[in-house]
């Protein structure tokens, strides 16, 4: 018997530290992304910004559908809104023969501005920087030699949505006018980069806090630049990609990304990884299932909600209304501590580890600890064949 339990301490530790050395850097992340003390729930809206002149009435129709609600704190829900300022102009382009933009501005776009600052004022709208441009102009114009959906898009721009170019082209930090795509000069990202930090502070009066790139296609470079210009997070869907394969698809991602961890020149990520697109027939069921996890797993529910939700005919639009308030309705009575904050105020409060927030105790963070490795499918594989199932099962019971 003595015999058995030597030589079964003996297999979980020897068996332990192969898992360890297998997956540190998951277990180590995992340990060191902060414990949430109670739910949070941002909606993350992109694109909006350039292009068509109706997306104004629907942000004042958000605008009065979010100030509707409070958290527990008297805080309304807040829709981060990644903005685009720039697209092609179409005319322009046609009689100088070059790549010519329209930058938004009260002359172009009045109205939406005005949205986008009462709905600021009132703390449901968080302007986050999409990208100067939601593609990579020169690679555009390249394709549109080739590609004559891409000649009859500019044609139509800067009315046009970008949602309509070719998915590959919508990746504003790669030249995927060829597939797989090329990877940009240095000195052009960080001038581009410049270029949109300025052009988001001329339009907002303040740098812009939190970026979200564009398809989730950046690497080291444009994440310095941000850096260097002053922007501290980045929104990722919790790794970078770098690239389009030769299928167009998103690639190059090697590197995961957790809540609050740094990355290039003290840049922050966060992480949005749940999704509410209603007019893809995400349910509200289902993003109070995502939500009830999140809650399990110490993390913010960040719901990526892209406005081509809000856009096209009356009957989507008021369907995607509708399932919003029915969202926060429901999750304000599941969860009566939820929490509504921006995106960029949420990662200050995940660095700084404010004790208010962040889970300080050695208890709970043990116990969310041990249920996020589980959401780690060959870790918990290993774990099964192993036989650690059972002593991690058994802290985090006791841990409970
Ligand atoms: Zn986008």
């Amino acid at each position: 018997m003595e015999m058995f339990f030597k030589f079964l301490i003996l297999w979980l530790l020897v068996s332990g530290a192969i898992i360890f050395l297998y997956a540190r850097r998951e277990i180590i992340a995992n340990w060191h992304e902060p414990v949430l003390r109670r739910p949070v729930l941002i909606i993350e809206s992109d694109d909006w910004g350039a292009g068509p002149a109706s997306q104004a009435a629907v942000l004042g129709e958000i605008v009065r559908l979010l100030a509707g609600f409070s958290d527990c704190d008297g805080h309304p829900p807040v829709m981060t809104l990644g903005v685009v300022l720039a697209t092609a102009d179409g005319a322009m382009i046609r009689s100088s023969g070059g790549y010519q933009r329209q930058l938004i501005s009260a002359q172009t776009h009045g109205p939406l501005l005005d949205a986008i600052r009462t709905g600021t004022d009132k703390g449901v709208f968080d302007a986050q920087l999409h990208g100067l441009e939601h593609f990579w102009p020169p690679a555009l114009m390249a394709a549109s030699e080739s590609d004559a959906s891409v000649r009859s898009w500019l044609d139509r721009a800067p009315d046009a949505c970008t949602e309509e170019l070719p998915s590959p082209l919508q990746s504003r930090w790669v030249d995927a006018s060829v597939l797989p795509a090329r990877t940009l000069n240095n000195a052009d990202v960080r001038q581009a980069v410049k270029e949109e930090v300025a052009a988001f502070q001329a339009i907002f009066e303040h740098t812009p806090d939190v970026v979200v790139p564009p398809t989730f296609v950046w690497n080291a470079v444009v994440e310095q630049a941000w850096a260097v210009a002053g922007v501290d997070v980045i929104v990722t869907p919790g790794r970078r990609y770098e690239t389009r394969d030769e299928s167009g698809k998103p690639a190059g991602s090697g590197k995961t990304a957790h809540n609050a961890q740094a990355g290039e020149n003290g840049i922050v990520y966060m992480v949005r990884d749940v999704y509410f697109e209603p007019s893809l027939g995400h349910t509200v069921a289902q993003a109070h299932a995502a939500l009830a996890l999140k809650v399990e797993l110490g993390q913010p529910a960040l719901f990526e909600t892209h406005r081509f939700n809000f856009l096209g005919t009356d009957e989507k639009r008021e369907q995607s209304l509708e399932q919003i308030k029915i969202l926060l309705q429901g999750a304000l009575i599941a969860w009566p501590s939820l929490a509504f904050l921006s995106t960029g105020k949420l990662a200050k409060i995940l660095i700084d580890r404010d004790p208010e927030w962040v889970e300080q105790g050695l208890r709970r963070r043990l116990h969310v600890w041990i249920r996020r490795l589980r959401e780690l499918p060959r870790l918990r594989k290993l774990a099964w064949l192993t036989g650690w199932i059972v002593p991690a099962g058994l802290v985090w019971k006791l841990t409970g």
